[in-house]
């Protein structure tokens, strides 16, 4: 992996002093990972380059891991040596690291002087996309020309690759561009090849301290660079922002809008709306019971149904009820509107009076958030106590995750999801409760169906 440093500050071969590594010398650097090489392609009074080729090896790498059932053929034969990583920042930090804080021995005020600069990246891969590689470093005010590699420059047909040729360009003082690359590069990759432990949430605030507090990716930043560890993400949060701005519900926030960035591209969301204010007209409702109703996104558009005259929106959290209060306006509406629809709190695991008495019932990207120890006495709530004429249930179809590309293999879409099941699993699930419960049901694709792995969400619409 190569990543190239350019300047043309003049005399450009400053840049030598910057980096305390000698322009006219290759030297290279053992590392516990590989080898790394430093040297210099353009040494020009008016503009110079500095590379920084780090040389894997994969073998070692493998060898020295203990435990599972042996490496697989993955551990040999996988993008590490090529594609820049967490292993580039190790490296940024050991070969670099003077400049990486901000020292040189003979250029000392140069070294706090913001000088054009520009990074090179061969490869990187972007996990959310061009869209995410802007949204990280063009807030710090750097340019940022992005172009993507096919998967196979002779079959063109195969597609794009995930990986980026990447080029950031500002004036900033070195040690801020190699500060910004150390915590980016393991962020847009979203892996890190060693433990990440209390020692990682230093690290983030050294590196960060200045530029991260007001930075707009600064959750997603310091959710990824601590590897998702919720314990290190909140010590670092509370560091950085003082105890006051961390809110645990805002976080459910974010994850939510992780999702549907995610989900985004085909905006999952609206079909999947579309296709349950479908089913509830096909079942000629008068009175509709949402169950896990969220901020209310469902109860817009049902809000819109002139032939509804009872809706009412149930969810566990007070604080989405807030939202969805907030957000269907109920302040405002007219009284008779207002009658309409209620908000109340309740939990789908427990029997409850108030569930009963509707048409149908809507259960929408639910049951996967229900510890799968509860699913039987959700089973019993919904279709045996409250058994409405109809029940509606959506999920997503995990098969289909694979499409999405910023979603890491193996991966749940949202991280509060408890399970997420293939196509075959919730038709067994979707068949046992119907014949347990005395309905039919029939399963309804939604959004794009792939010959392969199917759509990405399924609907089961369940009649009695
Ligand atoms: N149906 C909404 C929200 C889906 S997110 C939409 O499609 O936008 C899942 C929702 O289920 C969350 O709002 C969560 O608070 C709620 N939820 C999770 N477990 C619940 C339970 N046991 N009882 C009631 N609501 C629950």
């Amino acid at each position: 992996m190569l990543l190239t440093i350019t300047t043309t500050h003049r005399p450009a071969t400053d840049l030598g002093y910057l980096l305390e590594k000698h322009p006219a010398k290759c030297q290279s650097f053992p590392l516990s990972f590989g080898q790394a090489h430093v040297f210099y392609s353009v040494t020009r009074e008016e503009s110079c380059t500095a590379a920084l080729l780090l040389d894997l090896d994969p073998i070692g790498l493998v060898r020295g891991r203990r435990g599972g059932d042996g490496p697989t053929l993955g551990a040999y034969v996988n993008d590490r040596p090529y594609v820049a990583s967490s292993f580039l920042s190790v490296a940024i930090a050991q070969v670099f690291g003077s400049a990486l804080n901000g020292r040189s021995r003979e250029r000392a005020e140069l070294a706090t002087t913001p000088i054009p600069l520009k990074a090179s990246l061969s490869a990187l891969r972007c996990r959310g996309g061009e869209g995410l590689l802007r949204r990280l470093f063009e807030p710090l005010g750097y340019e940022v020309a992005a172009t993507r590699s096919s998967l196979d420059e002779r079959f063109t047909e195969w597609g794009p690759s995930p990986y980026f040729a990447v080029e950031v360009s500002g004036v900033r003082c070195l040690s801020e561009l190699l500060s910004h690359l150390y915590v980016r590069i393991p962020v847009l990759d979203d892996d890190k090849h060693y433990f990440v432990g209390d020692d990682e949430v230093e690290k983030l605030l050294a590196k960060g301290e200045k530029w991260l507090p007001g930075h707009p990716q600064r959750d997603l930043i310091v959710s990824r660079f601590l590897k998702k560890q919720r314990r290190l993400m909140r010590d670092a949060l509370e560091r950085l922002m003082g105890d006051d701005d961390v809110d645990p519900e805002e976080k459910d926030e974010e994850r939510r809008r992780e999702e549907e960035a995610v989900e985004q591209k085909i905006s999952l969301n609206e079909q999947r709306l579309g296709a349950v204010v479908s089913a509830v007209k096909a079942a000629t409702a008068r009175s509709v019971i949402d169950l896990g109703c969220g901020e209310g996104n469902l109860l817009r558009e049902l809000i819109r149904d002139k032939e509804l005259t009872h809706i009412v929106g149930v969810d566990v959290s007070p604080r989405s009820l807030e939202w969805a209060h907030r957000n269907l306006h109920l302040d405002d509406l007219p009284d008779r509107q207002r009658e309409r629809i209620k908000l109340i709190q309740g939990s789908l695991s427990y029997r409850d009076e108030r569930f009963s008495g509707f048409d149908v019932a809507c259960v929408v990207e639910v049951i996967e958030h229900l510890d799968p120890a509860r699913l039987p006495a959700f089973e019993r709530v919904v279709f045996e106590f409250a058994r409405p004429r109809t029940v509606v249930v959506t999920t997503p179809n995990c098969e289909y995750n694979v499409r999405f590309e910023n979603l890491p293999a193996g991966r749940f879409r949202h991280r509060d999801h408890r399970f997420e099941w293939t196509r075959e699993e919730f038709q067994g699930w979707a068949s046992r409760v119907a014949g347990r419960f005395g309905y039919a049901v029939r399963i309804v694709p939604i959004g794009p169906e792939d010959p392969a792995v199917g759509s990405p969400t399924q609907m089961g619409v369940f009649t009695r």
